[in-house]
């Protein structure tokens, strides 16, 4: 029997290419795939465009061992996916009475006539087994090949679809031998850009190699991911582990979290170590640092504040922040005090860190590319992972 090691995605429908839908399908399958070692080939997004789809259908087939398609299973006459494929694997459709029955007690219970339109969503084709759909009248197909490859068809809608694969299409596919044992580790770092990190990790980001090592640019910093596949009797958890202590050696510096940990979570997680509370106090981030941090950290978040500017003088003197961050300490009457300034400065920010515990004050200055809206939540991250290194010095000092 042929096992499924590489898959095509294809994502059916003109609300796709005319950008009013979010393929999102083609990624949740993608990662699915993905996680279960599947090596997903390509993606394709299509119109309902009958002779388009028979022939991405063909094509897809002809490369991969699994042809997963969303889309285009309503009712109306623009939807063609059923057409296509029974065009791409050469049989005709016709009414398979018992979703044909079963779809006509969906109209009856709740005393409709039945709309002649649905009647295709009653079809099958002689090499398609029904995928039943518990939320909705399109039914999907699974279509096998005589050469062992397999095509998928699922209604495009995210609530149908999902359960559809994860309760039915999934575990059959699982039977015949779905992609091989993969582990992966993700490596989240911050501080340095994508380019450096490429250029310390070397040779270790030569594509195709296993364990393979890749850096991803996310919004809220670099990520490494390191994943692997059994080879030469090394199992895939051994591998990752030797690439990930060999990553570690050249960018551990810049390593602030495993897997998919955000910044609210990693400083939570110091705080709930140190037992302490915190207390942020803002300037001229409108709501960056907060909207970063601010909610996730419940409970353990004592006081926050979100200024537009210094304040102004206390007698004579501007307040400095340090000082501001003692100050906001004290409003919170808690352990670790936070105030973050940030200043244009030449189309960046000039981002000023000030920390207080009762042990000791700290002052950092950053820059950060660009100013506005962008620059603010680099800002706000970067204020984010001094105190994280702070909180972390701390308890290891401690
Ligand atoms: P259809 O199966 O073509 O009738 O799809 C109906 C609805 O499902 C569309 O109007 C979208 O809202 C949603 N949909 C279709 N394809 C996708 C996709 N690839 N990703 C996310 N949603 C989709
Ligand atoms: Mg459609």
């Amino acid at each position: 029997m042929r096992a499924f090691t590489t898959a095509e995605i294809l994502s059916i429908g003109t609300e796709i290419t005319v950008g009013e839908t979010r393929d999102t399908n083609a990624g949740d399958l993608a990662r699915a795939l993905s996680e279960r070692g599947v090596v997903v080939v390509r993606i394709t997004g299509l119109p309902d465009d009958q002779p388009a789809v028979r022939d991405a259908f063909v094509a897809a087939l002809a490369r991969a061992d699994l042809v997963v398609a969303t889309g285009g299973l309503g009712p109306t006459p623009d939807d063609l996916t059923r057409e296509s494929l029974a065009a791409a694997v050469g049989e005709r459709p016709s009414v398979e009475p018992d979703v044909n029955a079963w779809l006509e007690a969906l109209f009856a219970r709740r005393g409709l006539a039945f709309p002649e339109a649905n009647r295709k969503q009653a079809w099958s084709i002689p090499s398609a087994t029904i995928v039943p759909n518990e939320h909705g009248t399109a039914s999907g197909w699974w279509v096998d090949r005589p050469d062992g490859r397999v095509v998928v068809v699922l209604p495009g809608p995210p609530r149908e679809m999902r359960p559809m694969w994860a309760g039915w299409v999934e575990p059959r596919l699982l039977e015949r031998g779905l992609g091989r044992p993969i582990t992966a580790v993700t490596l989240r770092t911050t501080g340095l850009g994508e380019s450096v990190i490429a250029d310390r990790l070397g040779h270790f980001l030569d594509r195709d190699a296993n364990p393979l090592v890749a850096t991803y640019a996310r919004s809220d910093g670099v990520d490494i991911r390191i994943s692997a596949t059994a080879s030469d009797g090394r199992t895939p958890g051994a591998l990752v582990a030797e690439a990930e202590a060999a990553v570690l050696a050249l960018v551990g510096d810049a390593v602030w979290a495993r897997g998919s940990t955000t910044w609210p979570e990693a400083i939570l997680a110091e705080l709930e170590r140190r037992d302490q509370q915190l207390a942020v106090v803002e300037i001229g981030l409108r709501g960056a640092l907060l909207g970063l941090v601010g909610e996730g950290l419940g409970q353990r978040l004592a006081f926050a504040e979100s200024l537009q500017a210094r304040p102004a003088p206390h007698d004579g003197h501007r307040a400095d922040l340090e000082t501001l961050a003692g100050r906001v300490r004290e409003l919170g009457d808690c352990e670790v005090g936070l105030a973050v300034e940030v200043v244009p400065r030449g189309g960046d920010l000039a981002v000023t860190v000030a920390i207080s515990t009762p042990e000791s004050d700290h002052r950092e200055h950053r820059l950060v590319f660009l100013d506005g809206s962008l620059g603010r939540s680099r800002a706000a991250i970067a204020a984010s992972a001094i105190l994280l290194a702070r909180l972390r010095a701390g308890s290891a000092a401690g």
